[in-house]
């Protein structure tokens, strides 16, 4: 017996938002959306062809309680953690930070003549994690694989294991899937996420229908939060349909948030905010990357 096909339970269409020191940016699921994409906490979509839109990056800020996944898509990301990290996230690069007790960095899109464009998102880490030892990964491009399947879609890796082929990012306490998917013209793609994971897809271009959903197809900037089920079916329209599909372990624990910092009480939070004011908010300063 195998599970019904997982249906599209709401559509999230995005909001404008001004994040960092002034980019604008497009937010698709944020505080307001908790628990529905429990693991995940934040997805926001930057693009543009405008550098005033990007140009004021995000200068040095914390996290603590959280991952942070950047996905470039066009252009590149300079960036800098008290880790001792530095580097420039480029076109189809992602860097996976955990910034676990406490990290500081800044992130900053620089300029570029064409489109500047990606994805941050947000995987919430469970309790026993929140306080561990902050760690970073980047991967280039070329170091996450890329599978074709017989029906012709093209399927990149990031994280989780599509086929027989296993992402490069590794051990996450969540166990996340994060795949870029690119269907061909009325083309179909399906994929069974691991059973009770929580699942969603972000609609990069082109526009596509979900199975088991309504008729209207979900068109580019959309995110499709999925229901209980067994796999996920896309059919592509007239243009193809590129998408993002990510899936993850929902933790059911409480969610307190402030900022670029989760915690699950409000206590935590508030040493947090003091630890911040006193300078002892980072606990680990020696360089740690992750292979
Ligand atoms: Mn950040």
């Amino acid at each position: 017996m195998s599970e019904p096909l997982r249906s599209v339970e709401r559509r999230f269409p995005g909001r404008p938002t001004l994040e960092g020191a002034g980019v604008r940016l497009r937010r698709s699921f944020s505080n307001n959306e908790v628990p529905l994409f429990d693991p995940f906490l934040l997805l926001d979509r930057f693009g543009s062809t405008n550098p005033a839109d990007y140009l004021a990056g995000f200068p040095w800020h914390p996290h603590r309680g959280i991952e942070t996944v950047t996905y470039v898509l066009d252009g590149r990301v300079a960036h800098g953690d008290t880790l001792g990290n530095e580097g420039v996230i480029g076109a189809g690069d992602v860097q996976w930070m955990n910034s676990g007790s406490g990290i500081i960095h800044q992130e900053m899109p620089q300029e570029t003549n064409g489109p500047m464009a990606g994805f941050q998102l947000w995987v919430n880490l469970p309790a026993r994690e929140k306080m561990s030892v902050p760690a970073y990964r980047g991967l280039v491009a070329s170091e996450i694989p890329e599978v074709t399947t017989d029906a012709g879609d093209r399927v990149k890796v990031v994280a989780g294991t599509f086929g027989r082929v296993e992402g490069p990012v590794r051990g996450i306490p969540v166990d996340p899937t994060y795949l870029d998917v690119r269907v061909p013209a009325h083309g179909e793609f399906e994929f069974a996420p691991p059973a009770g994971h929580t699942a969603f897809a972000h609609a990069i271009e082109g526009a596509g229908t979900f199975a088991g959903s309504d008729a209207a197809p979900v068109p580019a900037g959309e995110t499709a939060l999925f229901g209980p089920g067994g796999a996920v079916r896309a059919r592509a329209g007239d243009a193809g349909f590129r998408f993002l599909l990510v899936a993850g372990r929902p933790l059911h624990e409480p969610v307190a948030w402030y900022g670029p910092i989760v915690m699950n009480t409000n206590d935590e939070l508030a040493t947090a905010v003091r630890e911040l004011r006193s300078d002892r908010f980072v606990k680990h300063r020696r360089p740690i990357v992750e292979e």
